[in-house]
């Protein structure tokens, strides 16, 4: 167990963030990049080396270990990013470059696991042994304590939660080739095609609405819906709600799934729009569960919370 210096990384697929960390701090110093959109596993190795040595500056040498919560889904074992729903990489070996580079222990995890057990070590559920993680953010991800263990499965990707199949039939396209997910409605990247198809699905497109507007011109972005709600426009309050219900059956399925006593959430759509997010969650997802319910909040660790997971996991404070 390592109680020094750590680096911990955040790879997503548009920023790339590395932070300086030890359990007495959590994080010491952030840097936030854009992630090289070349596709390149090169150029990603190569980012990866000058983020790790600029936000650890003169500490080079006291560096025990480097902890990284990536996009996936990944080959844990072999320490691969396989591919990436959002991003174009392919059979990046980052744990193998990173470890001959730095010559300490590097470990890797798919980024809402490690988010999870930065919630374990630094967040919220410190005391808990049963709870689940969801970042609803650019994709939608998850990460799950069960009966004090974190569920890795045989690759690692345990946790895909954002590509279960919601819908049967000729569902939304998801951003990882499949159809119908759960990413793929309720996700930032999935919302503008959902509200399109939900405006057609009830011939509204000839309304005179700005935002319907924006929707059929493939010009409205998630933000866009979630101001104009917040605003009190009812055409926007009527989708959020309906995004909230399908969040709520997905969350469903996770109680039902995972028995857990607390979901914590996190993600930029959830992070940036609490209430419109939860809410809904909550008012709907009573009638879709079968076990007790547990409480559902926002992560306290914020948009640090893959940071905080990857940090947790150099400092080796689980086992795993
Ligand atoms: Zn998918």
């Amino acid at each position: 167990m390592s109680e020094g210096l750590v680096v911990g990384i955040d790879l997503g697929a548009t920023n790339l963030r590395a932070a300086l960390g030890d359990l007495e701090h959590g994080i010491v110093r952030v840097i936030k990049e854009r992630t090289t959109s070349s596709g390149s596993s090169e150029d990603l190795i190569n980012q990866l080396i000058e983020i790790v040595k600029m936000v650890v500056s003169e500490k080079l040498d006291e560096i025990e270990a480097i902890g990284i919560g990536s996009i996936g889904p990944l080959d844990v074992k072999r320490g691969v990013l396989v591919r990436s729903a959002n991003a174009r990489f392919r059979n990046v070996p980052i744990v193998e470059r990173l470890s001959r580079e730095f010559k300490i222990p590097v470990y890797m995890l798919n980024d809402c696991t490690a988010a999870a057990l930065g919630e374990k070590v630094f967040g919220a559920a410190k005391k808990l042994s049963n709870f689940v993680y969801v970042g609803i953010g650019t994709g939608i991800g998850g990460g799950v304590f069960v009966d004090g263990r974190l569920l890795l499965g045989k690759d690692g990707n345990a946790a895909e939660i954002g590509h279960m199949t919601i819908d049967l039939g000729d569902g939304l396209p998801c951003g990882c080739g499949g159809r119908g997910h759960w990413e793929a409605y309720c996700s930032g990247s999935g919302i503008p095609s959902f509200v399109k198809s939900w405006i057609i699905s009830r011939r509204l497109e000839d309304l005179k609405n700005p935002l319907i507007d924006m929707a059929m011109r493939g010009e409205m972005t998630s933000k866009h819906l979630f101001d104009y709600a917040k605003a009190g426009d009812e055409l926007a309050l009527k989708i959020v709600e309906e995004i909230g219900r399908i969040n709520a059956i997905c969350f469903a399925n996770l109680i039902n799934l995972f028995d857990p006593e607390l979901i914590t959430v996190g993600g930029s759509i959830a992070l940036k729009n609490p209430d419109l997010i939860l809410d809904p969650i909550k008012r709907h997802v009573g009638r879709y569960v079968i076990n007790r319910l547990p409480e559902i909040r926002l992560t306290p660790l914020g948009e640090d919370i893959v940071l905080y997971g990857a940090i947790a996991l150099a400092l080796k404070k689980i086992r795993i």
